[in-house]
């Protein structure tokens, strides 16, 4: 995306945001509570329409402001919003399941239980969303938005309702199968030590603008303000 800006009535919220993923690459949007990460994450996902700037994925031109608007499901991006909710009439599999409707139903099944598997969530597949804890939910929300092997993958905060035991080796297993689907993936958090753990670059957010993009090392070694120090402070 190039030179997005974004406002809700006189609130400005986007203020001139550059930012590109290759594929393969975990860019992780880090930044203060409100500062706009989720904004970007949904222009992205074409949830929010487009008011000033570019969009594009995979090389085409996938938003322009008061023209060309690909809806999100014509987008081929893997959605997980902190409230990504289940269908609850279907089963765990079933959701998984959903977005492959292309695919022969045997492939579908063994695509979304070896992913259910690599999440932890072996021998949940016919269990319905009621019966499943916060975090289990949310790594059902990770495997459907996983199955169809999106070329762009937008994370919101996919860890929040996981114990911390079990963050890090979901964290570990997500980094590893996204890898593997070489989606680009642009991961939302407030989490200084989830971005230094997770991102190939960090994009640091304040108040609707980048700060500093780089690794994680650049960004803990060469911070370019005092606003990455303090930020970077809490890592160890
Ligand atoms: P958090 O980490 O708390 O989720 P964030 O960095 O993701 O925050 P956003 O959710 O993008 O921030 O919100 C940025 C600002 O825009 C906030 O001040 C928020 O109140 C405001 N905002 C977000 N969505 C709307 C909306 N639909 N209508 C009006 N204001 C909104």
């Amino acid at each position: 995306m190039q030179e997005v800006y974004h406002a809700f009535g006189k609130l400005d919220v986007v203020k001139g945001v550059d930012l590109d993923v290759a594929p393969g690459e975990v860019v992780c949007l880090l930044g203060p509570s409100g500062c706009g990460k989720t904004t970007l994450l949904r222009i992205a996902a074409g949830l929010e329409v487009l008011q000033q700037g570019r969009v594009s994925l995979n090389g085409g031109e996938t938003a322009v402001p008061r023209g060309r608007h690909v809806p999100p499901e014509k987008r081929n991006v893997g959605l997980a919003f902190q409230d990504s909710a289940l269908f609850p009439h279907l089963s765990v599999l079933e959701n998984v399941t959903f977005g492959l409707k292309s695919e022969p139903p045997l492939q579908r099944r063994q695509r979304a239980l070896a992913l259910l598997e690599q999440l932890g969530m072996a021998g949940y597949a016919d269990t319905y969303p009621h019966m499943l804890s916060g975090g289990q939910q949310q790594r059902v929300a990770l495997a459907r938005a996983l199955a169809p092997e999106p070329r762009l993958m937008l994370l919101d905060e996919p860890f929040s309702s996981l114990d911390a035991r079990l963050r890090d080796r979901i964290r570990d297993d997500t980094l590893h199968v996204l890898k593997k689907v070489g989606a680009a993936t642009l991961l939302v958090t407030h989490d200084p030590e989830e971005a230094m753990f997770m991102a190939d670059r960090i994009a640091l957010m304040r108040d609707g603008c980048i700060v500093q993009t780089g690794t994680p090392r650049e960004l803990y070694c060469t911070p370019c303000d005092p606003f990455v120090v303090s930020f970077f402070g809490e890592v160890n």
